[in-house]
């Protein structure tokens, strides 16, 4: 019998959990770029629509005096059409009813943390409230890049559907959202630290506590499948940047031994890097 992968590990002081793992469809040839469906088709196969299953990874970080949420998945406030489309049920648990699930008071959570604000990271940041919307975490400071949200309001047509503003601009406006500058700890031992690529600003998240690292790559790496460094999906706005950040991130990964994580990542919640060469890497 395959072993059953842990949803929840303990690192030095530290406990870290996966949360929200709620499945999603979505075209695979976009997941994959310039990978040949003979490759990719192997790892993940799709379904008739050439669409692959995909999460949306929350990840709960347990530090010394804070409750720590990295993304927020899919949240309340799409449309039974883009619900349709992507092969999600109509209604799904809010992200905090799934935590109180798992017998973790939402009301607890203190922090939280955007990796980056496409809509698929960030829509249960806020909750529907009548015609508007109120934060899903009342208590939460919430932290993301300034950079960030100054391209979200840019509004490029190559990604203007990425972002849906009631996911943080109440925040912004309520003061709740810090918006940070470059790398930046949040709280003691937890780093936002910029990796672009997928796009200019987006952050992977550490985790550091009695010399262990747990690693939040989202979207640098969105799957166990992507470790190779040129399998980069054509969402990515500069692809040649993704392959040169997953490079220096996945030997530091492999050479400190870290607890990694993926965004989109559907079997393994927490993955070790192994290294065979330079640029050759797998997950375990
Ligand atoms: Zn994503």
């Amino acid at each position: 019998m395959q072993p059953v992968a842990p949803e929840t590990i303990a690192l030095g002081n530290f406990e870290i959990a996966r949360v929200n793992d709620a499945l999603h469809w979505w075209d695979g040839g976009v997941f994959f770029g310039v990978v040949p469906k003979t490759l990719w088709s192997r790892k993940i196969p799709p379904d008739e629509l050439n669409r692959i299953p995909v999460a949306f990874n929350c990840y709960l970080v347990r530090a010394d005096h804070h409750n720590i949420l990295i993304e927020t998945g899919l949240g309340d406030k799409r449309d039974p059409r883009a619900r349709g489309f992507m092969k999600v049920p109509e209604v799904t648990d809010s992200l905090p009813e799934a935590l109180a699930k798992r017998g973790i008071d939402p009301d607890s959570i203190d922090i939280v943390i955007n990796s980056h604000l496409h809509w698929d990271h960030v829509s249960g940041n806020t909750i529907l409230a009548g015609d508007s919307v109120k934060a899903a975490f009342p208590r939460a400071r919430y932290f993301a890049s300034r950079g960030e949200w100054e391209h979200a309001h840019a509004r490029h047509p190559r990604d203007a559907g990425s972002y849906l503003d009631e996911n943080y601009d109440p925040l912004v406006s309520s003061g709740q959202m810090t918006l940070v500058d470059g790398d930046y700890e949040v709280v003691p031992g937890v780093w936002m630290r910029r990796a672009p690529g997928h796009n200019r600003d987006m952050m992977v998240v550490t985790a550091e506590s009695g010399g262990k690292t747990f690693c939040f790559f989202s979207d640098l790496i969105p799957t166990a499948a992507h470790v190779q460094p040129t399998w980069v999906a054509a969402f990515d706005l500069n692809p040649i940047e993704t392959i040169d950040n997953k490079l220096r991130w996945l030997s530091a990964a492999a050479e400190g031994e870290w607890q990694c994580a993926f965004a989109h990542e559907t079997k393994i919640a927490f993955a070790r890097i192994v290294s065979d060469a330079k640029t050759r890497f797998a997950a375990i």
